[in-house]
């Protein structure tokens, strides 16, 4: 982008501020940020991107062209822009909550742990997937998908039924969950137990595509490569009865 006239920004950014950082967990943020005119980001999914300019530079906002597209800067500008779940968000006072699964050499992990109240980093959607409405749901997911689990089942009607396996790094990251009763809850700890994508695939092997539940997945990428393998392909379950999501990539060695 080469303008000396400020560029129009997009509509779906915000430049938000951090109010505070707190550790509930050991392993996650939670997060609360400030940031203007939040109505936008109530509806449309319950994602949003993060966007984290190149350490040193000046930061180049996503910005509308002259065709009126919203851009996002590349090159030397381009922005680290990982997806993050709302937890809550605030219209009146602009504030909204989400949490950060604190991982090595994430480059998130690391803002945050350098971040103070008042630092600001950008924001953009709404986006992604919408909480599933189903009378039964089967899911599967590890840290970055929790907070979007924990909200689909404090969103679930109270009769619906189902399974949930969630896979966390040790006890001390296992969180009291509001859910249905009929939706049983299976925590599982990383290296001691089936991943929670195999327990998922175990346990519901032979699902018939004519009434099939909601499946939902979100997990390492090449995980979830296996769950559409199993529900998608062996079984024949579209996507209108499937979200099955890769939150992240394993790097490879
Ligand atoms: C729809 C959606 C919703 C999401 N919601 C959340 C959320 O609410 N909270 C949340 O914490 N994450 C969430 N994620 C996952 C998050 O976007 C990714 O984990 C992202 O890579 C984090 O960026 P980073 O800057 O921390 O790591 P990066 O700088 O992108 O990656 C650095 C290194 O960390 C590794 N890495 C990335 N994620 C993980 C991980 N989970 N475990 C171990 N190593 C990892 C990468 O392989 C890479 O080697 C979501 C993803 C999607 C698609």
């Amino acid at each position: 982008m080469s303008s000396s006239i400020a560029p129009q920004l997009s509509d779906a950014f915000r430049l938000a501020e951090v109010v505070s950082i707190e550790q509930p967990f050991p392993s996650f943020y939670r997060v609360t940020m400030r940031a203007p005119d939040m109505q936008r980001y109530t509806e449309g999914g319950m994602h949003f991107r993060l966007l984290l300019p190149p350490k040193g530079r000046t930061p180049v906002w996503p910005y509308i062209d002259e065709t009126g597209r919203a851009r996002f800067p590349s090159g030397d500008d381009q922005l680290h822009n990982p997806v993050y779940t709302f937890v809550s968000i605030d219209v009146p006072t602009g504030h909204f909550t989400f949490d950060v699964y604190i991982h090595e050499g994430g480059r998130i992990t690391e803002w945050m742990r350098a971040a103070k109240s008042g630092d600001t980093i950008g924001i953009n959607g709404p986006g992604g997937g919408a909480v599933p409405v189903a009378d039964q749901i089967i899911i599967a997911g590890d840290e970055t998908a929790l907070p979007a689990i924990r909200r689909i089942l404090a969103e679930a009607a109270p009769e619906v039924t189902g399974h949930a396996y969630i896979e966390v790094g040790a006890e001390r990251d296992i969180q009291q969950l509001e859910k249905p009763v009929g939706v049983t809850l299976k925590w599982l700890i990383r290296g001691r137990d089936l991943g929670p994508v195999h327990a998922l695939i175990e346990n519901h092997s032979d699902l018939s595509p004519d009434a099939p539940p909601f499946v939902w997945c979100g997990a390492e990428k090449s995980q979830v490569q296996k769950a559409r393998a199993h529900f998608r392909d062996a079984l024949g379950i579209g996507p209108d009865h499937s979200y099955l999501s890769g939150y992240w990539r394993q790097a490879k060695p």
